[in-house]
């Protein structure tokens, strides 16, 4: 298939790149990584006459601390979110999760920019994000704003940014020392979409869950914070009871389609099957 025609462009700037996006509207689509923009152009679900390369700027690149935080410059690829040492040990659940991001071809060059602004909810990163509290560096028309994950997903591929934004960095409060993670995905084949998926980050205090925050991909139209479960699973040993009453709870707000991944029933029920596992995997995993 081939996409239709468009102009290229390639600023050096964010200011220059949202200078191009706020002039072209509708009519204009920054580009990342590529890898889900341009199977979109090919298909002709996405017909944009406009396209803003924001590989050439300097700005976006990139992994540092600041504070407590790490900031991840949104044309970081999904491979430098894998090889990056500082990350793995001190959010490791990115490195786990950016793994099980389709296959090393596509991580390669698809970015952790793209993959949170894309507004996919087949995207893994999003309910990563929710669950870590991210919150997302936007420079637009009016200057720079931050927004929370949690409040960025409105629906399928719409976010809250608006004609003229580029996303330009990801901001993550590191999570507290010996905190215990996992990021559990069933996929049909490796490179596949998740069916369904959980992210799970706690910590643990004289063998009792002391915080807990869960984040689900793929099982509604958005990615979802799955706040009641992670209340009902602190001051618990993680028993089985209250896994399950947590899982029921986290299966309770999903709203998956109904596609070539299984019906909706499964995929709601695969959702608390995924948070069963990875609250096991990172309760292993926590100290305290
Ligand atoms: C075969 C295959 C399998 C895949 N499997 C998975 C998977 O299992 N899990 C998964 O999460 N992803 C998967 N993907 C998607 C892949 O991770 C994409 O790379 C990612 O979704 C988008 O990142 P990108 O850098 O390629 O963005 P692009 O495709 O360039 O852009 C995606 C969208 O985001 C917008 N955008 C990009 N960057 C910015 C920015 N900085 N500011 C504002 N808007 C921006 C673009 O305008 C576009 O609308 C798969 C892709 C392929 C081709």
């Amino acid at each position: 298939m081939i996409p239709g025609a468009f102009a290229y462009h390639r600023p050096n700037s964010v200011k220059e790149a949202v200078g191009l996006l706020a002039q072209f509207g509708d009519e204009g689509r920054a580009l990342a990584g590529g890898h889900s923009l341009i199977p979109m152009m090919k298909l002709r679900l996405a017909t944009p006459a406009h396209l803003v390369d924001l590989a050439g700027i300097a700005d976006l690149k990139g992994v540092r601390s600041d504070g407590n935080d790490v900031v991840l410059g949104a044309m970081v690829t999904q491979h430098e979110v894998v090889v990056s040492e500082m990350l793995a040990t001190k959010i490791p659940i990115l490195r786990e999760t950016s793994l099980q991001v389709a296959d090393p071809q596509v991580r390669y060059v698809g970015t952790l920019g793209g993959n949170v602004a894309n507004g996919d909810p087949g995207n893994d990163m999003p309910a990563v994000m929710i669950c870590l509290g991210a919150s997302y560096h936007v420079t637009g028309k009016k200057g720079e704003r931050r927004i929370a994950a949690r409040d960025f997903y409105q629906g399928a591929y719409f976010t809250a940014l608006e004609t003229g934004d580029v996303l330009t960095a990801v901001r993550i409060p590191v999570p507290a020392v010996g905190h215990g993670y996992a990021y559990e995905k069933l996929k049909r084949k490796i490179g596949d979409y998740a069916t369904a998926a959980a992210a799970v980050v706690l910590t643990m205090s004289g063998g009792k869950v002391a915080s807990c925050s869960i984040g689900l991909t793929n099982v509604a139209e958005t990615p979802l914070w799955a706040e009641e479960a992670a209340k009902i699973l602190v001051g618990s040993a993680l028993d089985a009871a209250t896994v399950r009453r947590a899982a029921a709870a986290a299966e309770a707000i999903t709203a998956p389609a109904e596609d070539a991944r299984g019906p909706a029933r499964y995929r709601t029920k695969m959702a608390g099957v995924m948070l069963t596992r990875a609250l096991a995997r990172a309760k292993a995993r926590a100290r305290g």
